[in-house]
């Protein structure tokens, strides 16, 4: 779906990768060529722009990585930026669909692709989460839309609201809430008609019927192959109904994408899904991490500088032990400790590691020491000064207050804090003591 798109910018970073030191300038033209690769592939030009412009600050801002070549290191930057561009809140595809009988609202422009798009969700829903669905036809213009829908429901094993002809879109919408509820079904779906473009009778009607459903999720599915048209329709759409969510159908087609990055930045929307085929089955979650790495074709660049920066993590903390081992050990050193321990899984996943510290690892567990513990720890050391902080003789009756409800916190979980620092510096001085690996080597005998 990002063919084009991948292969201007795998050109561009190729010939970056491939230099030894990086200069602004061929950073500078690099985004100039990833920036019309991205108005190429339809990117509206103020995302393109904006995109560019975060590349360029984040890029010159960074340190180098060692053991990999700058150019490696602006794929990645890249990389991660375009995730933010994509990315909505809450997991991928995820909808709310709680509180049964839980009404789904899908709308979208005629021959987007809505219909087959109700049907493909239901059939998820109903596979993947065992609910139990009921779709239900709003296109009283058309009869055979709502044909489509009765055939599609056999086809997938998914309930369909039988056809009452003559009723309005507002009664099939409370007829399907009625017999949701009283069939004992999870979710229904109301599919309402679409036109080819947007009109005011159209939109009236949506509405009214987002009136009498109060709909959990509303569903804008459009054909992404129209590019920034499928970005107009979804602001006009969001104006006017108020959307919850986007699905991107044709995806599978060779357009060109662009509709996928301009879509969460323009709107605000976060795109759920894709439709990647006429099939039922051919709908994906939309994932920004899968799609960036789709765009850009370059997993194996992305995966070799992440392990560099871990790398440099772990030389960070070689020079943190150094400085503990001559008995300086401050907040900053206790908070990094901290995140380092939320990172590996917690307390007791870090002392079970840890050579001749699974005891103290049971012990830990007894005490009811978890993560949220753990960040509440965090919270009073960032509540302190950076003073403090390097200096936590400081902390005394009045600043202690202070820390504690800085951080949302009583006085006697810093003090515990305060305790916990105490004892590692205690520990950290012991250890250096034992001089270079010396604890190390004594706990392996
Ligand atoms: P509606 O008018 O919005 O309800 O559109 P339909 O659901 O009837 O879809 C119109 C056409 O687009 C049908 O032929 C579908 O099979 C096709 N279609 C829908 N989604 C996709 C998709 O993700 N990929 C492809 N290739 N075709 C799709």
């Amino acid at each position: 779906m990002f063919e084009n798109l991948s292969e201007r910018l795998s050109g561009v970073f190729d010939r970056l990768t491939k230099q030894g030191a990086l200069s602004d300038e061929d950073v500078k033209t690099a985004l100039r060529e990833v920036r019309v690769a991205l108005l190429e592939a339809d990117v509206s030009l103020p995302v393109a722009r904006e995109f560019v412009k975060t590349v360029q600050e984040k890029a010159t801002g960074q340190a180098v990585t060692k053991s990999v070549t700058p150019g490696q290191q602006v794929v990645k930057i890249v990389h991660d930026a375009l995730i933010d561009v994509l990315k909505g809140e809450g997991e991928p595809g995820s909808l709310k669909i709680d509180s049964p009988p839980a009404p789904i609202l899908m709308v979208g422009l005629q021959g987007g692709g809505k219909t087959t798009t109700t049907a493909k969700l239901a059939k998820r829903m109903k596979d993947r989460d065992g609910k139990r669905v009921l779709m239900a036809s709003l296109d009283v213009n058309r009869p055979a839309a709502m044909e489509q829908l009765a055939i599609l429901g056999t086809q997938i094993g998914v309930d369909t609201l039988p056809i009452v002809k003559g009723e309005s879109p507002v009664q099939i919408a409370k007829r399907a809430k009625t017999q949701a509820g009283l069939g004992g079904y999870d979710v229904y779906m109301l599919d309402t008609a679409g036109r080819l473009s947007i009109d005011e009778e159209l939109m009236s009607q949506v509405e009214a019927v987002r009136d009498v459903a109060n709909p959990r999720e509303t569903l804008l599915v459009v054909d992404g192959l129209t590019g920034q048209d499928a970005v107009h329709t979804a602001e006009n759409f969001d104006a006017r109904i108020g959307i919850s969510g986007v699905v991107l159908t044709r995806m599978d087609g060779d357009g060109r994408g662009g509709a996928a990055l301009s879509m969460r930045a323009v709107t605000g929307k976060p795109i759920k899904f894709v439709g990647l085929g006429e099939k039922m089955d051919a709908l994906e979650t939309f994932e920004p991490e899968r799609i960036a790495g789709r765009i850009l074709g370059m997993g194996d660049i992305v995966a070799l500088v992440e392990k560099a920066q871990e790398t440099i993590e772990a030389e960070q903390a070689e020079k943190m032990m150094k400085r503990m081992a001559k008995g300086q050990f401050n907040m900053n050193d206790l908070k990094m400790q901290l995140e380092q321990m939320i990172k590996m899984g917690g307390m007791q996943g870090m002392m079970g590691m840890m050579p001749g510290m699974g005891k103290m690892a049971k012990q830990v567990e007894d005490a009811g020491f978890d993560d949220k513990i753990l960040k509440q720890q965090i919270a009073l050391i960032q509540s302190m000064t950076k003073k403090e902080r390097a200096n936590p003789a400081l902390l005394q009756a009045s600043r202690k207050k202070r820390i504690a409800k800085g951080a949302g916190m009583e006085v006697s979980d810093l003090n515990k804090l305060m305790k916990m620092h105490r004892q590692m510096s205690d520990m950290m001085k012991k250890m250096g003591k034992m001089g270079k690996g010396g604890m190390l080597k004594q706990a392996m005998k």
